[in-house]
C-alpha cells in the first residue's frame, strides 16, 4: 500500500488551546505523526513525499477568501498594532460572529478587512491556533491527503494519508476542533472528479461536522459518520440523526451518534451501519476518515474501544472492497496510536 508524508506537516507546533477557561497543552502534538510513521514502518509501508500542487485542489471545497486568511494571518499579526496590546505568540480570535451561515450554504467573505474580526469569522474555536508554520504545515498535510487520492486514482485500489494536522472538522470557511483544511474532502472531491460518485465514511469518535457541512447539499457525495453523542460532546451542535442533507443532498447525510461509554460491540455495529449504507449507495470510491480518539484511554475518549476494534473496523471498510483513501484524522494517546493503526491495516489489508 502506498503512504504519504512529509517533515513539513511537523512544522505546525501549538502552543496554546484554551479548556474550560485553561490555557492548556495542546493535544494535536507532532510526536503523533511519528508514532503513526513508526507503525508502517514496522509493517514495511515506506512513506512518499507529496508533490507540492500549491492552493488549487483546496480551492476545490474551501473559499479563496478563507484560504487567503490562513495563508497571511500570521504575518498580519505580528505587525498588528494595537495601543497597550501586544499581540500573542499565536492568532487566536477575542470575538464569536453571530451568524456562521445555514448549512450547506456558502457565506459570503467576511464583511470587515479588520484581522480581528476576520480572525472571529474564520476560526470558530480557541483549539486553532495559527503559529508562524501553520500554514505551511496545514497545506502539505493537504498534499499528503491529494497525493494519495492520486495513487487511488492511478492504482484503483487502497493508499493511506499520514495527514497532520487533521482536517474533519474544518468547513469550507472555517476551522476548528484542531483542524483547518479537510483533507478528507480534498481527497473525496478530487476522486469525484474522476468518477462522480464518491462517499466520506468518518469513523473518528467526532462527528465529522466539517465534511458533512462542505457537501450537506449534494447528492453525488455520501457522507456517513459514526461518533459519539455530540449532545456532550465536541462539536456539540451537528452530528445528530435527524441531520440528512438538503436539497438535492436530502437522504445523502447519515449520522450514527453513540451513547458515551459505548464498547467494540456497539461501535461495530455502527460501522456496519454505515457499510450497508454504502453499499446502498454504490460509489465508485470511498474516502475513509481514520480517528483513534475512540480509544478506551484516549485523553479526550468517551468511548470505550480496545485495540482489538480497529481490526475489525479494517476488515469491514475493506470487504467494501472500494478504491479506498484512508485518511488520518484524531487520536491523542500517542503510544496507543501506532498499534490502533496497524492493526487497523491488518484487518484492512486481510479483507481485500
Ligand atoms: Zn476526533
Amino acid at each position: 500500500m502506498k503512504a504519504f508524508f512529509t517533515d513539513e506537516q511537523l512544522l505546525h507546533d501549538p502552543q496554546q488551546f484554551m479548556r474550560l477557561g485553561r490555557i492548556c497543552k495542546p493535544t494535536d502534538l507532532p510526536s503523533r505523526a511519528h508514532a503513526l510513521r513508526d507503525a508502517l514502518a514496522l509493517r514495511g509501508i515506506a512513506l512518499a513525499e507529496p508533490r507540492d500542487c500549491g492552493r488549487a485542489p483546496l480551492e476545490a471545497v474551501h473559499s479563496a477568501d478563507y484560504l487567503d486568511y490562513l495563508e497571511t494571518a500570521y504575518a498580519l499579526w505580528r505587525e498588528l498594532e494595537v495601543p497597550g496590546v501586544e499581540p500573542g505568540i499565536e492568532v487566536l480570535p477575542n470575538l464569536s460572529p453571530y451568524y456562521n451561515g445555514a448549512p450547506g450554504v456558502a457565506r459570503a467573505p467576511c464583511p470587515s478587512p479588520s484581522l480581528v474580526a476576520r480572525t472571529g469569522y474564520y476560526i470558530s474555536d480557541l483549539s486553532c491556533p495559527l503559529g508562524p508554520h501553520t500554514w505551511r504545515s496545514i497545506l502539505r498535510s493537504a498534499h499528503t491527503a491529494v497525493a494519495a487520492a492520486d495513487a487511488v486514482l492511478e492504482s484503483g485500489d487502497a493508499a493511506y494519508a499520514l495527514c497532520r494536522p487533521s482536517g474533519h472538522h474544518a468547513h469550507r470557511d472555517r476551522a476548528g476542533g484542531f483542524c483547518y483544511i479537510n483533507n478528507s474532502a480534498i481527497a473525496a472531491q478530487r476522486l469525484w472528479e474522476r468518477h462522480g460518485r464518491m462517499a466520506v465514511f468518518d469513523v473518528d469518535a467526532h462527528h465529522g461536522d466539517g465534511t458533512q457541512n462542505i457537501f450537506y447539499a449534494r447528492g453525488d457525495v455520501l457522507t456517513v459518520s459514526t461518533h459519539a453523542d455530540p449532545s456532550g460532546y465536541y462539536p456539540f451542535y451537528t452530528g445528530y440523526a435527524h441531520e440528512r442533507g438538503v436539497g438535492a443532498g436530502e437522504g445523502f447525510n447519515l449520522n450514527l451518534p453513540l451513547a458515551h461509554g459505548a464498547d467494540n460491540a456497539v461501535f461495530l455495529q455502527a460501522v456496519d451501519q454505515g457499510a450497508a449504507a454504502l453499499r446502498e449507495f454504490a460509489p465508485k470510491a470511498l474516502v475513509l476518515a481514520l480517528g483513534f480518539d475512540s480509544y478506551k484511554d484516549d485523553p479526550i475518549s468517551v468511548l470505550k474501544l480496545d485495540l482489538d476494534a480497529y481490526r475489525h473496523i479494517g476488515e469491514r471498510v475493506g470487504a467494501l472492497k472500494l478504491p479506498t483513501v484512508i485518511v488520518q484524522e484524531g487520536g491523542y494517546m500517542v503510544e496507543a496510536i501506532g498499534p490502533a493503526l496497524d492493526n487497523f491495516l491488518r484487518g484492512f489489508q486481510a479483507a481485500r
